[in-house]
C-alpha cells in the first residue's frame, strides 16, 4: 500500500468511534469515560477509546460465557475451527499495512518492525496454532479393576478451560495479541482480551477482522480500559476459567493475587532481564551485531531481550567499543520515518522510569560508553545507552529497564559467569555466543531461562514455548505447551460389563 494510501485508511479508522466488542455489538463504556491514545513521537492525542468498567466487564464475561455454552461453538467440527483461526491469519495479512500503521502511530514502533515481526509474526502463529484445532488428543487407558468378571473402558479427554481472560501489555500489542487468540481458539475456549491502556488500537482493528473472520458472537471480546479497574475486574470476575496474562512481575503477581480467590487456572508471562554471554572464542562481530540489533530493537522495550552482557575479558574492550559505536550512530526518530533506525519509548512514564534507572546506575558508580539522556524536547525519545563500571548488586543490573539500555560487564571463568548470569530473579531468555560447541553444552543447561539462543539473536518462533523460569512466571506462550494450558484432562471410566 502506497504511503498516501495507508495514511487515509489510517486516519478513517482513527475518526471512527472507539466501542468495546462485547458479543456481537461495539457499545461505549457503560460509564462513557474514555482514555485518550497519544502517539509518542509526537505527544499528541490521536483517539479516544472506551474506558471499560466493572459493568462493562461483567457483560463481556457474560458474553464469552454464553458462547461457550453455545451449540454452535462447543459443537464445532475441530476443522471449522481451524479454518476461521486461518482467515483470521488470512485477514491480518491482507490489512497488515494499516495494522502496523496503528502500531506505529500508538506505540512508537518502527514501521517495519511493526509489519514484518510483529503483524506478520502474529499471522504465522495464527496459522501455527490453528494447526493444533484437528490434533487434540486423549488416548485409551488399560485399567485393571479388581471386581469378578467386569470389564471396564477408559480413556481421556482434552476440552477447552472454557472462558479465558487474556491481558496484553504495550510492547508488541499485535503479535501478542495473537499469542493468546491463537491457542485459546484451537482449544475452543472463548476469551475477553484487553490491551494495555496505552496501546489499544490495533487489537480494536484486529477485533473487526475477528467479526469479519466469522467467529460466532462472544467467542471473541475485547475491551479497553485501565489494568487497576478493567483488568482488575477481569481477572477476578468468577465467570472467568482462565488468565493469560503477559505484562510486568509486580502487575503478574497482583492478577495471581486476584485470581486466587475462584482458583482460576493461571498463566503469566512476566519480565526479563536476560544476560548475554560472549565467551572469548565468540565471532564478536556476530555477537555485536545480534546483541545491538537485541536491546536496540522497539527502543529496548522487548521482554527477551538481551539487556546484560558479560564479556570475556580478552574482547571486553573491543566489545564496549563496538557497542558503544553502534549505540551512537543509531539513527532515531519517528517510527514513521523510513530513516529512523530506533522510535520512542512508549509512553511519557516509560521514559521517566528508563531514565530514572539510568542515572541511579551512574549514581551507584556505573560510567556511561553512550548515551544516558532524553533526545529532543518532543516525544518519549531516549539514546541508545551502553553501561559500564557495574557491580551485580547494581539495581541497572538486577532490573529489567524494558528501555534501549545495555550493561557491559567483565569476567575471566565460566564457571564464574554463570553465577553472575544466574543472580537476578528474571529467568525468561539467556544467550551465549561461542564457536566451541563443548563448552555451550556446558553452560546451556546451567543457566536458569525458559529459552536459551546460541550464536543468533532472539527470534521466536511459533513451535517454540516462551516463557519464564524464577519470577519471570509460569506457564508458557506458543508451541504444543501453549495448548495444553487452555484444556483441561478428563477421565472417563465405563463400565461394558
Ligand atoms: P504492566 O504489567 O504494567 O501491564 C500489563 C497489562 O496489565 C496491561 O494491560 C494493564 O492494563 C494490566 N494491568 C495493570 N494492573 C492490573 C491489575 N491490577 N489487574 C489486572 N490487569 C492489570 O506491563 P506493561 O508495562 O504493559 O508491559 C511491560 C512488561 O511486560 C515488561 O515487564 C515485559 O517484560 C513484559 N512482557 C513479557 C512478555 C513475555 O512473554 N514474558 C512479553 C511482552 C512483555
Amino acid at each position: 500500500m502506497n504511503a498516501s494510501a495507508l495514511q487515509d485508511r489510517v486516519g478513517r479508522f482513527l475518526r471512527e468511534p472507539k466501542r468495546l466488542l462485547i458479543g456481537d455489538k461495539w457499545l461505549p463504556a457503560a460509564s462513557e469515560e474514555t482514555i485518550p491514545v497519544i502517539n509518542p513521537a509526537t505527544e499528541e492525542v490521536v483517539a479516544t477509546v472506551a474506558s471499560a468498567g466493572a459493568p462493562d466487564v461483567d457483560r463481556a464475561v457474560q458474553a464469552a460465557r454464553r458462547a461457550f455454552s453455545s451449540r454452535e461453538w462447543r459443537r464445532m467440527a475441530p476443522d471449522r475451527r481451524e479454518e476461521l483461526i486461518r482467515k483470521l491469519a488470512d485477514l491480518v495479512e491482507q490489512n497488515a499495512d494499516e495494522l502496523a500503521g496503528l502500531e506505529t502511530i500508538d506505540n512508537g514502533m518502527l514501521f517495519g518492525f511493526a509489519r514484518d515481526l510483529n503483524v506478520m509474526g502474529a499471522v504465522g502463529v495464527l496459522r501455527y496454532m490453528s494447526g493444533w484445532a484437528s490434533k487434540i488428543e486423549g488416548s485409551i487407558r488399560q485399567v485393571s479393576v479388581p471386581i469378578p468378571d467386569s470389564q471396564f473402558f477408559a480413556f481421556t479427554a482434552k476440552e477447552p478451560v472454557g472462558v479465558v481472560a487474556a491481558i496484553l501489555p504495550w510492547n508488541v500489542p499485535v503479535m501478542l495479541a495473537a499469542w493468546k487468540l491463537g491457542p485459546a481458539l484451537a482449544a475452543g475456549c472463548t476469551i475477553v482480551l484487553k490491551p494495555a491502556e496505552e496501546t489499544p488500537l490495533a487489537t480494536l482493528r484486529l477485533a473487526e477482522l475477528v467479526e469479519e473472520a466469522g467467529f460466532p458472537p462472544g467467542v471473541v471480546n475485547v475491551i479497553t480500559g485501565f489494568g487497576e479497574t478493567a483488568g482488575h475486574a477481569l481477572v477476578s470476575h468468577p465467570g472467568v476459567d482462565k488468565v493469560s496474562f503477559t505484562g510486568s512481575v509486580e502487575t503478574g503477581k497482583l492478577v495471581n493475587h486476584s485470581a486466587t480467590d475462584t482458583l482460576k487456572r493461571v498463566t503469566l508471562e512476566l519480565g526479563g532481564k536476560s544476560p548475554i554471554l560472549v565467551l572469548e572464542d565468540a565471532d564478536v562481530d556476530a555477537a555485536l551485531e545480534g546483541s545491538a540489533g537485541g536491546i536496540f530493537m522497539n527502543a529496548g522495550q522487548v521482554c527477551v531481550a538481551g539487556s546484560r552482557m558479560y564479556a570475556h575479558r580478552r574482547i571486553f574492550d573491543r566489545v564496549v567499543e563496538g557497542l558503544a559505536n553502534g549505540a551512537k550512530r543509531l539513527k532515531v526518530g519517528p517510527g514513521s520515518d523510513p530513516a529512523s533506525q530506533m522510535g520512542p519509548l512508549v509512553s511519557q512514564q516509560q521514559q521517566n522510569r528508563v531514565l530514572g534507572l539510568i542515572r541511579q546506575g551512574v549514581r551507584d558508580g556505573a560510567s556511561l560508553a553512550a548515551g544516558g539522556d532524553r533526545i529532543g524536547p518532543k516525544g518519549f525519545f531516549v539514546q541508545p545507552t551502553v553501561l559500564v563500571g557495574l557491580r551485580n548488586d547494581m539495581t541497572v543490573v538486577q532490573e529489567e529497564v524494558f528501555g534501549p539500555v545495555i550493561t557491559v560487564q567483565r569476567f575471566e571463568d565460566i564457571d564464574e559467569v554463570v553465577v553472575a548470569a544466574n543472580d537476578t530473579r528474571y529467568g525468561l531468555g539467556a544467550y551465549v555466543w561461542s564457536r566451541d560447541i563443548s563448552k555451550v553444552h556446558q553452560i546451556v543447561p546451567l543457566l536458569r531461562a525458559g529459552t536459551v539462543w546460541v550464536n543468533t539473536p532472539a527470534i521466536p518462533h511459533p513451535a517454540l514455548p516462551t516463557g519464564g523460569f524464577k519470577q519471570s512466571g509460569f506457564g508458557r506462550d506458543l508451541g504444543r505447551e501453549s495448548l495444553e494450558h487452555y484444556l483441561e484432562t478428563k477421565s472417563v471410566l465405563i463400565r461394558v460389563q
